[in-house]
């Protein structure tokens, strides 16, 4: 029998559960004007790029600027009143690698300074070298028998030279530079209400059968071992980009001892060098590098924090971008003005005192650039595969990602069912004005140009944030050109913004994110396809990630 007290307590309940929707939508209205207020008034996001950039940048993997900067983001988040802030070790298995000094000059015919930047993880020049400059230009595709035919008869050319590795790239003066925001036509298109998920990936080509002409990294490693076995005191190669542009990346084998000192010299300069040499007229260069090695950089390291949530403490919701750069400027748009969003995201809610149901945790991720690394280890650790989950597989609510450049936010890509996406959303509606299109699903399970395609391959919703793209492809992007002064403040407080009202709106919901039916799930992409970093989207990520990875221009 029910009693009187029962029946009062019931119909209390009822009129609760009644008023509930109106009292949320309320209570969120207020939340997000107060999110909105908190991240344009108060921003510390210049404070964090500043102390990311200036203070600790270059962050090449494994580098103790690196592990620095990582220490300082734990720190101020700790300061911020986060919890659980921690480093989180992964074996990266190659020392760190650090450039202390480069100067680079032409001494004869002429003298002047020249522009370079040292490819990572190459030797320093032992002192001060000086020698005359010889052209080394090989066929695009030889044969093993070809090239063996041209470096025989080349050794007596290159031993104790400075050696200019390929013709001078011809970069002809660009009529129609893109737009630096995207069409708002373009952008409707693609997370509008209408936008049709993106097609699963068709399979890469299969590798030629004919095995004849030698592959790229085959083509490279022969040259290093002739250039080291011939004494060459560095190795120089084109930069094959306008207005000073360089973009230098890694000795593939990351191991100093299997290449000579080896830089990469802006267009305009090995152009200039190219051309007096063609006169037959004798070049004087002349180098000094000084390079160091960190042992201790084959631990690196993820940078983690969270706030921790209430009724629903044990899902989480993720936010973060990768912490490590390129070490040719200070990695302002790649990618520290992903972790300074993030962090300021994640701020501007401990700020505001709001109790989020689900736990909020940020990852500042490193080895992103050498393939995703920390972010991979991190998901198979904690995580597991939708084949082989761990515990925490459940309860994981989502992996926010930004990691295109300083240009506002415009949609989301979100690994999963069309409902998934549709939850997003609704959920950035509110910032159509500001540009915000949409959300779009994804079944794709290849591991993409950025960290939240690591969350996507194991069958989690990783979250990908579409950005414009300003300067990113055209002149920031893995560039000596990559520093603070690019970054756009309003866009990126803005996009702070977005993010904190959409991780707090997915941290409250009754449910999770709804995720593929087991029939729906793709099979987990070939180790192969999975080791190939592919770009996500043509906006995340201007061009394939194989070029940097590579290091080595082509010849
Ligand atoms: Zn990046």
């Amino acid at each position: 029998m029910l009693n009187r007290r029962a029946i009062a307590l019931s119909l209390i309940l009822s009129v609760h559960c009644l008023t509930i929707p109106a009292l949320t939508l309320a209570q969120d209205a207020d939340i997000h004007a107060r999110i909105h207020e908190e991240g344009m008034k108060h921003s510390q996001i210049m404070k964090t790029m500043h102390m990311l950039t200036d203070v600790y940048g270059p962050r090449l993997t494994g580098s103790p600027n690196h592990k620095r900067a990582a220490e300082w983001a734990v720190k101020q988040m700790t300061n911020w009143g986060f919890s659980n802030g921690h480093l989180e070790p992964w074996n990266f298995r190659h020392p760190g690698w650090l450039n202390e000094r480069l100067t680079a000059h032409i001494i004869s015919p002429v003298k002047d300074s020249l522009v370079c930047e040292v490819l990572a993880w190459t030797p320093s020049t032992r002192g001060t070298v000086r020698a005359k400059a010889y052209q080394l230009v090989l066929p695009e595709r030889p044969t093993q028998e070809q090239l063996d035919a041209i470096l025989t008869k080349e050794k007596a050319n290159v031993r104790g030279r400075i050696v200019l590795v390929g013709k001078p790239q011809v970069v002809a003066v660009n009529l129609n530079p893109p737009p630096k925001r995207t069409d708002d036509l373009q952008i409707e298109r693609r997370f509008g209400a209408d936008a049709r998920p993106s097609p699963s990936p068709s399979p890469s080509p299969s590798p030629s059968p004919s095995p004849r002409p030698l592959t790229e990294r085959q083509l490279g490693d022969r040259i290093d071992k002739f250039l080291k076995d011939n004494s060459v005191l560095v190795r120089v190669n084109d930069a094959g980009r306008d207005h000073g542009q360089i973009r230098a990346f890694n000795n593939r084998t990351f191991d100093v001892r299997k290449v000579v000192p080896t830089v990469v010299m802006r267009n305009e300069d090995y152009g200039r060098i190219s051309r007096i040499l063609a006169d037959e007229t004798e070049v004087m260069l002349e180098f000094n590098i000084v390079n160091r090695i960190y042992p201790e950089g084959k631990t690196s390291y993820n940078a983690i924090a969270e706030i921790p949530g209430s009724d629903k403490a044990d899902e989480v919701i993720m936010l973060g971008g990768h912490l490590d750069s390129w070490h040719a400027a200070t990695g302002a748009t790649d990618n520290a003005i992903g972790c300074a969003i993030m962090m300021e995201a994640a701020r501007i809610l401990k700020t505001l005192g709001v109790t989020t149901r689900r736990t909020i945790r940020v990852a500042l991720w490193s080895g992103e650039e050498q393939g995703l690394l920390g972010s991979q280890e991190y998901v198979k650790k904690h995580f597991g595969t939708f084949e082989k989950p761990k515990p925490a597989y459940q309860k994981f609510g989502g992996y926010f990602n930004i990691d295109s450049g300083t240009g506002r936010i415009r949609g989301a890509s979100v690994f999963g069912p069309p409902e998934a996406a549709e939850i997003l959303r609704e959920i950035l509606k509110p910032f159509k004005q500001d540009g915000v299109a949409g959300a779009l699903a994804t079944r794709s399970r290849r591991l993409g140009g950025t960290d939240s395609t690591s969350f996507n391959q194991a069958g989690l919703p990783g979250i990908g944030l579409a950005q414009d793209p300003i300067e990113y492809g055209t002149h920031t992007w893995h560039t000596n050109l990559d520093t603070y002064e690019r970054i756009v403040e309003d866009d990126v407080k803005k996009a702070a913004v977005v993010v904190a009202t959409a991780v707090y709106d997915l941290s409250m919901r009754d449910e999770l994110l709804p995720r593929l039916a087991k029939e729906a799930m793709p099979p987990p992409p070939p180790v192969e396809a999975a080791a190939r970093p592919q770009p996500v989207t043509k906006m995340a990520r201007p061009k394939s990630k194989l070029k940097r990875v590579t290091g080595q221009k082509k010849i």
